[in-house]
């Protein structure tokens, strides 16, 4: 049963090039599952989450992260009474626009672009993604998704303003996205932030004393797992205290949403997209306890001196890499040289190395810059 304030699929603004109904699956299932069998979905396995596989093969990908992401928010969707199979396709498509190597690799490419007046941003080139460069379908370019899943997208983790992106303007900037799309961001946050103390504790980067002091709302619940199972071993008391933390978020988030929900009067998806902000949100105390855990986050595992190396050397390799085929166009593989004719080099050369994996791009930088 969906609410008054969900997107309906029959609903929807539709494709770019219409297609004929399937005879069992609505048009946001059928995205979904589009998104999962493109090649940029497959490359996620492949993509740095937080840690290199140098490190352990527990570790989350970018793939499991978006695993995760999905599974959080279809809990969250169907407990709202919003559109499932809509959630599920932008929670999968989400990440599918993030370079190799997490944040430091989208850092070094938003720098070489920079140099060029331009910039890289992940929500735009997923679009690009779905837009263009996935080769599927005989009667035209891209993935052909809903325009409720491509403004997702784009509007998932922020707003663009209309004036800044001119090309942007189908997708309704001056409105919020759907709540399917307002959710993604905080799920998002919900399952790193959880996962990344996961890692970061097996990785013996975070100690758990240092855990305990830093992030408050982790230490309300490990003194609650510790009074309910005292002889367990560290890592269990571990795993039950950020249990308790992740459904604390999910709650507060279902709860505070609802609770927006219904003070702002929107009874339809019109409703929705017209309120003056997003409605979307956790409450006032467990966002900052949220901010708290971030803030936690980039200071001792994101920013630590253990994972410094890694960090500079994907940097280089991205950099170095972005270099070498400015100067060297004619040893890009042939279909982005004839991009090249069309477009500038530069975002040429940036869509390229944003769709490689961790393991394709170290291995072209040994191949054409480490041997040079
Ligand atoms: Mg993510």
């Amino acid at each position: 049963m969906l609410a008054p304030y969900a997107a309906r699929v029959q609903e929807s603004r539709g494709r770019r090039y219409p297609e004929p109904a399937h005879a069992y699956r609505n048009d946001y299932q059928r995205d979904r599952d589009r998104v999962i069998h493109s090649r940029a979905f497959r490359r996620l396995e492949d993509k740095t989450q937080v840690f290199t596989r140098r490190y352990s093969d527990h570790f989350r990908n970018r793939l499991t992260h978006t695993i995760e992401v999905a599974q959080i928010s279809r809990t969250i969707a169907a407990q709202l009474g919003l559109n499932v199979d809509l959630v599920e396709a932008l929670a999968l498509a989400h990440d599918i626009g993030h370079p190799p190597f997490g944040h430091a690799g989208e850092k070094a490419l938003d720098a070489a672009m920079r140099a060029h007046r331009a910039c890289f941003d992940h929500n735009l080139h997923a679009l690009r993604i779905v837009e263009d460069f996935e080769l599927r379908y005989a009667a035209f370019r891209g993935l052909n998704l809903t325009f409720e899943v491509r403004e997702g997208i784009i509007k998932h983790s922020r707003d663009y303003d209309p004036a800044g992106f001119p090309e942007l303007r189908e997708y309704l900037l001056g409105q919020n996205p759907p709540l399917e799309a307002q959710l993604i961001d905080l799920t998002d946050e919900i399952a790193y932030h959880t996962a990344d103390l996961d890692d970061g504790y097996e990785a013996r980067i975070l100690t758990l004393e240092e855990i305990r002091r830093g992030v408050p709302m982790f230490e309300r619940f490990y003194v609650q797992a510790e009074a309910h199972y005292a002889g367990a071993r560290e890592k269990l008391k571990f795993n039950e205290a950020l249990k308790r933390m992740l459904d604390c978020m999910v709650s507060d988030l279902i709860a505070q949403t609802q609770a927006r929900l219904a003070a702002s009067g929107a009874r339809s998806l019109a409703g929705v997209r017209a309120c003056p902000e997003r409605l979307a949100s956790f409450s006032p105390a467990v966002d900052a306890e949220r901010q708290q855990t971030k803030d936690f986050l980039y200071q001792k595992l994101y920013f630590s001196e253990a994972l410094r190396p890694e960090k500079s050397e994907a940097e280089q390799v991205v950099t170095e890499l972005f270099q070498y085929w400015m100067e060297h166009p004619e040893a890009l593989p042939a279909s982005y040289q004839e991009q090249a004719q069309r477009e500038p080099l530069h975002r040429v050369i940036c869509d390229y190395i944003a769709g490689m994996t961790d393991t394709f791009i170290l291995r072209q930088h040994r191949k054409l810059v480490a041997t040079a």
